[in-house]
């Protein structure tokens, strides 16, 4: 029997649940995007995005999907025949490779298993080597959402830093932005991209580059001919609140609300609620007597699970069932482990009946689609849950406090 009431359950690792006090921010007249009531929300939102990256250097917004914010990236620092260093964490960092090989980037791309990060210490050593400083930028994926694997930045900047090497740090934190800790200055990161969609709670439609000084004095001297995603371009404008051809204005009030939603309860708040429910996942994953994709604890998402299938029982036909019986979207396998893996998305307006019942749909499907598997995973993320009641009290009560 399918489910035709309730509301559907969206838990692919992103686009996430908009909660209503987003949905109806955005439900305004679009105004003049060169008036000046536009000009203060411009300003309120390039300068409130800053605090979410944990920057005081300029962050760009596009109208655009993470991919056009990727694209960004590159254009803006590097130029054809420029070699990178790249690591094959899953199938996002493969898609930022595939893309940056368009442009005529030459990309070394360490080969990697799918479940795991990126080896600082492999950071360094090839750096070490480069003595002519041949590498222009070590670019990484923050958050692999194919594998639900989360690679250190801090320990990748210290490296970088070891070998004394000039290359820039180009960081992709699409599906970590807003869920997991994330210090876009702190860590040296020269451009960090990311999205709407995620951790930030808006629809898609968004995307951004925070930018440091290297990174701008590099597009600077930069002979990639770019227009659309030419960081100068925008700066100017922004300066005063506006940009320099039409923005996704509705999204923008969205986005001001994001903001305020992520400061209300806390940032700190904000990534102790994800560690909590990725953990509750995990524990129920293990109870089901099935594995987690990511070996590595102290790499484990907290934005996402990625959950081994039996052998010889497919993930998109579990997935199926799962959509068909209790209208709940789970998300694939992409690339290497399509079919092989499915992935619970558990980040974004998320709190912990919202993930008890994205656990009991698993379980009850793992059921329904005959996956042998133990009962008690539901069962475990709740005791979990009730003994670790955490930092994070939700929002509600956040405000009341
Ligand atoms: N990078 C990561 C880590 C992603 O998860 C995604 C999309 O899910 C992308 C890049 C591409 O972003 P988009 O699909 O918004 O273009």
């Amino acid at each position: 029997m399918s489910q035709r009431s309730g509301r559907h359950f969206l838990q692919i690792p992103g686009p996430t649940n908009v909660p209503d006090r987003i949905l109806r921010a955005m439900d305004r007249p679009t105004i003049d995007h060169r008036g000046p009531e536009f000009a203060k929300l411009g300003r309120e939102v390039l300068d409130g995005i800053k605090t979410i990256f944990k920057t005081a250097q300029p962050v760009v917004i596009y109208p655009a999907s993470g991919t056009g914010a990727w694209e960004a990236a590159i254009v803006n620092t590097l130029s054809p025949g420029d070699r990178v260093l790249m690591f094959e964490t899953g199938h996002f960092a493969t898609l930022w490779r595939n893309l940056a090989e368009r442009f005529g980037i030459q990309c070394e791309f360490v080969p990697g298993d799918w479940r795991r990060g990126v080896d600082a210490d492999a950071v360094e050593a090839r750096l070490a080597e480069d003595r002519g400083h041949a590498i222009k930028a070590v670019m990484v994926v923050h958050n692999e959402t194919s594998t639900g694997v989360a690679s250190r930045i801090a320990p990748i900047r210290r490296a970088i830093d070891r070998a004394g090497h000039p290359a820039l740090l180009l960081v992709d934190t699409i599906s970590s932005l807003a869920s997991i800790d994330y210090r876009h200055d702190e860590w040296g990161v020269d451009v960090t991209v990311s999205g709407s969609q995620k951790g930030l709670m808006l629809p898609p439609g968004l995307s951004f580059n925070a930018v440091s000084e290297k990174a701008l004095a590099a597009s600077r001297a930069n002979r990639m001919p770019r227009s659309y995603w030419d960081w100068a371009e925008m700066l100017k404008p922004n300066q005063s609140g506006f940009f320099p051809y039409t923005p996704a204005t509705n999204l923008l009030y969205g986005l001001r609300e994001a903001i305020a939603m992520l400061h209300e309860e806390g940032l700190d708040a904000v990534f102790a609620r994800h560690d909590r429910h990725a953990e509750a996942t995990r524990r129920a994953v293990r109870g089901w007597g099935l594995e987690v994709l990511a070996l590595d604890p102290a790499e484990y998402s907290s934005s996402l699970t990625a959950v081994l299938m039996p052998d010889g029982h497919d993930a998109d036909r579990f997935r199926r069932v799962v959509l068909e019986r209790f209208d709940m979207s789970l998300g694939s396998g992409l690339g290497k482990v399509a079919g092989r893996v499915f992935r619970i998305g558990h980040l974004g307006d998320f709190n912990d009946l919202t993930l008890a019942g994205t656990l009991s749909g698993v379980e009850m499907g793992l059921a329904a689609a005959g996956v042998p598997h133990s009962r008690g995973g539901v069962e475990a993320a709740m005791r979990y849950l009730q003994d670790e009641t955490g930092h994070s009290t939700g929002r509600a009560d956040a405000a009341v406090a």
